[in-house]
């Protein structure tokens, strides 16, 4: 009887344990959630290549916009931004696909590519 009494504590323990971390994911679900659906479109994308000035684009209007000399294409459509074309070996950029929440970037490596949307009245971290 005692050893009963002493696995039954032991086991309510572990379910405290348990439904204490399982509260803890949850709430980090849903903190992960409220950010995703409550960041806000962003507005424009700010492209860096190299050393030259980075231009600002809207996703707005729709484009291609070669960069890098012809390196990759940037593509503005349905509001959102990706890369096609791409002569890096490895395609990553091509692969971080479309981006159009505020602070989402793509970054192309071997072409000095960096291009990162922006919200209205964000704050620009890094400028
Ligand atoms: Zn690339």
């Amino acid at each position: 009887m005692p050893k009963n009494a002493k696995t039954n504590r032991a086991s309510a323990a572990y379910l405290r344990d348990a439904l204490l971390i399982l509260s803890l994911l949850l709430i980090g679900a849903a903190a992960f959630l409220l950010i995703r659906l409550t960041a806000k479109d962003g507005r424009y994308v700010t492209v860096e290549v190299g050393d030259e000035p980075p231009i600002t684009v809207s996703l707005d209007t729709p484009a291609e916009i070669s960069l890098a000399g012809g390196g990759n294409t940037l593509v503005i459509e349905n509001g959102k931004a990706h890369v096609r074309d791409c002569t890096c070996p490895d395609k990553l950029c091509e692969k971080q696909g479309k981006i159009s929440k505020s602070g989402e970037s793509i970054t192309c490596l071997p072409n000095h590519v960096h291009i990162r949307v922006n919200g209205d009245g964000g704050v620009d971290v890094g400028q």
